[in-house]
């Protein structure tokens, strides 16, 4: 009769439970271990020294623990209040085995620790079920935690992966300095920021000169691995942290300078433009023994309120256009205009 109301139990608990007796008493270990013999689902281990209680509980990881309150040498509730403190037994379930029923014993055992409370011997039906239920819950905990771990950990690599995603939707692809998309919105909030401080914006746009002319001579492949080089040197042209190197199309790069004055931005374009120059890229054009060269226009604001940033853009391109007519591998500042109403 007794057999079968257990196995009634299994049918709606599948959970392994592992227990973990310390009692001085062997003749209780004996007791226990019998009445749990016949679950398959309940592993017993009987510790008869208190000492080796929670080394031993490190090693067997159980889910439930049946702990004795009287024991020669060692008091059980120090004990419980010992595996609260210790990090490998503090969430262990504890079911205290007592030998009578007594509330002030009882309120003790909670108040150290202690999740239940049997009184010696118990009966068979009821330790099993309340060992199934302390070893559930405690299962469930671990898997909670371990769940909330799990997530943490992919929480922590979408983060990565959305920066490395976010680099590489902000760069182009042949020279690795920002696209042209980064570049514009770049430029767009640079242009509010400067027109909220009251501060200057500068631009420079630059060309590799006589470029198709390069490739006609040296094919696509060289071609891309002199943008390449120049892109460097257009990147290691300025400094600030603010500064964006960007490859505007083609042969076209643009250089945003926040917070940098006219003649600032004309040093930084007359350092880029030597910094090509010093590459010495061989050149057939435009004469045999050439090195690769960039035109460079160079553009200054101070935004007003309701202005467009293509003002500076078109004024740097303005510049360029004249860097290119007056002979090209050379630096010229473009004016800006006022927006027409
Ligand atoms: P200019 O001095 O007036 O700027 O002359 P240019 O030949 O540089 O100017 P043009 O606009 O006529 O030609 C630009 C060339 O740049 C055409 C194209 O073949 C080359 N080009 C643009 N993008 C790339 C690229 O990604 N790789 C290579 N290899 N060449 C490119
Ligand atoms: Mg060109
Ligand atoms: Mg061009």
């Amino acid at each position: 009769m007794k057999d079968l109301q257990i196995e009634d139990f299994k049918d709606t608990d599948a959970y392994q439970a592992m227990v973990l007796l310390v009692d001085d008493q062997a003749m209780i270990g004996e007791a226990i271990r019998r009445s749990l013999a016949q679950d398959l689902n309940i592993d017993f281990h009987f510790c008869a020294d208190p000492h080796q209680a929670i080394t031993m509980a490190m090693r067997i990881k159980p889910t439930v623990i049946l702990q004795d309150l009287v024991m020669p040498g060692l008091d059980g509730l120090s004990l419980v209040r010992d595996y609260r403190q210790h990090p490998a037994t503090q969430d262990i379930p504890i079911i205290v085995l007592s030998t009578k029923e007594d509330p002030a014993i009882k309120s003790a055992a909670f108040a150290a620790g202690a999740n239940d409370y049997l009184v010696k011997l118990p009966d068979t039906l009821e330790l099993v079920a309340r060992i199934r239920y302390h070893s559930r819950s405690y299962l469930t905990l671990q898997q909670r935690d371990e769940a909330y771990r799990a997530l943490r950990v992919s929480q922590q690599q979408l983060l990565e992966t959305n920066l490395v995603l976010q680099r590489l939707m902000n760069s182009d692809g042949l020279t690795g300095l920002s696209n042209r998309r980064h570049f514009d919105e770049y430029l767009e909030m640079e242009w509010r920021r400067a027109m909220r401080d009251k501060s200057q914006l500068s631009l420079l746009m630059v060309d590799v000169d006589y470029f198709k002319a390069y490739n006609d001579t040296f094919g696509h492949l060289d071609g891309d691995e002199s943008l390449r080089k120049v892109a460097q040197a257009i990147r290691q042209s300025s400094s600030r942290a603010t500064d964006l190197a960007a490859r505007y199309g083609g042969e076209e790069f643009a250089l945003v300078l926040p917070g940098t004055s006219p003649g600032g931005a004309r040093l930084v374009a007359e350092k880029l433009r030597q910094m090509v120059l010093g590459l010495t890229i061989p050149h057939t054009t435009p004469e045999p023994g050439s090195s690769i060269t960039v035109s460079v226009g160079v553009a200054t604001c101070s935004p007003e309120q309701g202005s467009d940033c293509r003002v500076l853009i078109s004024a740097a391109d303005k510049g360029l256009y004249m860097a290119k007519h007056a002979g090209r591998n050379r630096v010229v500042v473009g004016e800006v205009e006022p927006e027409q109403e």
